[in-house]
């Protein structure tokens, strides 16, 4: 039997008022919900499925309205499953990591989310790692660390997940996951299982292969270092500190705003800085006070304020200092 979670089967309001506006709105709602009620009674996984979800739980933002549908695979054949019935149905998907580098809007997402959550397997194999790709990165920091294995430790306390980290390529005190980062399992645009061998070529600043395609990695294998475990844990203190003094966990945000790739001869915090961006506010969206690269939910925020801030952001870099940034923070759902 298919596990459905509360939530489904949410009925429709009665159409109120008589603008056509509404009427359009209220068909559109009714038909979605249909679909989305019809494709649930389709999908036959062992993980859990839901409709509705507020995605504000979600992400390290903490906006984002709901995903009609969400689902938590917890197999490889689960993801086949879900990405099939989506086919089928004309329904785009997403799949959500750590949701750390995403902004999803106030009326969320039309569509299939695939949470990865459930891959989390952390195994070793000689100086290798073999990670599930919705494992935090961090905890495979730590664990390795543990295991006297070094690679990781420049990930520690950065939020997201294993397969996030690949996707996006991060890159923080100098190094980039691409420098450790062997292979990748993942389902094909065909749906079909394929293994994917590194090579550096193929990845740039905060670039990777995978950002070209439609794709769902499931597990990544790291080449490691034997190492002090005591010396890993100063250094991974060291990165925690450092995060802290920058107030990556004082609020909820997505870290860097816009890359940091110093194509302008400056760090871009320090190229917003200059702008006086710092503390700049709509709503409860703000610029961080200790840092003029970070936008922080200060409570409430709605994603359309966050939104508004970081097109200030852009727009006063280009207007007063003639150079156009490149987002990071990803942009998903209905806006
Ligand atoms: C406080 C803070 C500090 C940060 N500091 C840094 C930093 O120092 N360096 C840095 O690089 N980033 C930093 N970030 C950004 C973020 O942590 C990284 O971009 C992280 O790698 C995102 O991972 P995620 O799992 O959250 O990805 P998500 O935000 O969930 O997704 C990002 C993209 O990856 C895709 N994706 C995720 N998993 C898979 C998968 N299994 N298969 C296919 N596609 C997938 C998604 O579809 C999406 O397009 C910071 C964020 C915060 C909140």
């Amino acid at each position: 039997m298919r596990p459905v979670a509360p939530g489904v089967g949410r009925s429709i309001p009665a159409e109120a008022g008589n603008s056509g506006w509404k009427r359009t709105r209220d068909f559109r709602y009714a038909t979605r919900v249909a679909t989305v009620n019809k494709l649930l009674d389709k999908i036959n996984i062992s993980g859990t499925v839901r409709t509705d979800e507020p995605m504000s739980g979600h992400t390290t933002f903490e906006v984002g309205g709901p995903a009609d549908l969400y689902a938590v695979p917890q197999t490889v054949a689960d993801i086949i499953e879900l990405l099939a019935v989506a086919e089928e149905a004309g329904l785009s998907w997403f799949v959500l990591g750590g949701g750390a580098n995403v902004l999803v809007s106030d009326r969320g997402i039309r569509g299939l989310v695939i949470d990865m959550r459930a891959f989390s397997q952390f195994r070793r194999e000689d100086d290798e790692l073999v990670l599930g790709t919705g494992l935090p990165i961090s905890d495979a920091a730590e664990r390795a660390a543990e295991l006297g294995l070094a690679g990781l430790e420049f990930l520690y306390s950065m939020p997201g997940s294993v397969g996030g980290a690949v996707w996006m390529n991060a890159r923080c005190y100098g190094y980039s996951i691409d420098e450790v980062l062997e292979s990748v399992l993942y389902l094909d645009e065909n749906r079909r299982p394929r293994r994917y061998r590194a090579r550096r070529e193929d990845f740039a600043y905060k670039r990777s292969p995978f950002q070209n395609r439609r794709v769902v990695m499931y597990e990544s294998r790291f080449r490691m270092r034997p190492a002090d475990p005591a010396e890993l844990r100063e250094r991974m203190s060291e990165y925690y500190r450092d995060r802290e003094s920058k107030g990556h966990f004082s609020a909820p945000s997505a870290g860097s705003v816009f890359k940091n790739n110093r194509d302008y001869g400056a760090p871009t915090g320090k190229l917003l800085d200059g702008l006086g961006l710092r503390g700049f506010q709509v709503g409860q969206a703000k610029v961080s006070d200790l840092h003029a690269n970070i936008v922080i939910n200060t409570g409430g925020a709605t994603a359309a304020e966050i939104r508004a801030v970081i097109e200030h952001m852009d727009r006063q870099a280009r207007a007063q200092l003639g150079i156009q940034l490149e987002r990071e923070v990803l942009y998903a759902g209905e806006w």
